[in-house]
């Protein structure tokens, strides 16, 4: 299809949550090498959370559904996910604006929103080893898709592939950011949890505007 319509955000939504649930122990193990072993755990508490209220209130608009999002990940993840993706998600929603339905270009736009949130949030820059290393290249392929007139499907397949380059090219930096820059050198050689999570979230996508 051309667009995503509210039901497509919210099977979006489902998918990712059900990559994070598949992918919880994994997700906490790269947390354990470089962090405190918790972003498996936190990504579902919040995803289980983010599902329950998306099904008690069904919103009529792209903007209520991404605030509820935004909103219940930042009240129920108390790692620095929470925050950050809550942050990404409400952006994304005010950007979308009170429409039902989003083309490759307005939904390229809504996430580019999103990930300005990620960084006036946290500060993260390219390099940092962070989820922006998965989700800035993966926004920058989107747009590069739209722009040379790719379909909705093209252009989120683009996008996950950046995103799970990005995600691998994590593995030998140096965290700048976040708990992991605590271990300084020590962080290199392994994979970022926020960047493998992100990947996720952009397989999810790819997924649903494909189906
Ligand atoms: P915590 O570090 O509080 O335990 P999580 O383990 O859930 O939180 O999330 C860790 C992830 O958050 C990291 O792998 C990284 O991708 C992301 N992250 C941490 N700090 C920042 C930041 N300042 N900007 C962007 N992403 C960040
Ligand atoms: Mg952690
Ligand atoms: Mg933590």
């Amino acid at each position: 299809s051309t667009t995503l319509t509210l039901d497509g955000f919210v099977r979006w939504l489902e998918s990712f949550r059900a990559r994070i649930d598949e992918q919880t122990a994994y997700l906490t193990e790269l947390d354990s090498a470089i962090g405190d072993a918790d972003h498996g755990s936190n990504m579902a508490r919040g995803m289980a959370a983010v599902m329950t209220k998306v099904g008690e209130s069904p919103a009529a608009t792209a903007d209520e559904l991404f605030k509820t999002v935004g909103m219940t990940l930042v009240t129920s993840v108390g790692g620095a996910s929470g925050p950050l993706y809550g942050t990404f998600f409400l952006r994304v929603g005010m950007a979308a604006g009170p429409v039902s339905e989003c083309d490759a270009a307005a939904l390229a736009a809504a996430l580019r929103a999103g990930l300005e949130g990620v960084v006036a949030r946290g500060k993260a820059e390219a390099g940092d080893k962070t989820m922006f290393d998965a989700l800035s290249p993966a926004l920058d392929a989107m747009d590069a898709a739209v722009a040379a007139g790719a379909s909705l499907e093209e252009a989120t397949a683009a996008a996950r592939d950046a995103a799970a380059t990005g995600r691998d090219a994590t593995e030998p930096l140096v965290a700048r950011k976040g708990r992991a820059s605590y271990l300084g050198e020590r962080s290199a050689g392994h994979l970022d949890p926020g960047a493998t999570s992100t990947a996720l979230l952009f397989e999810a996508l790819a997924e649903v505007t494909a189906a």
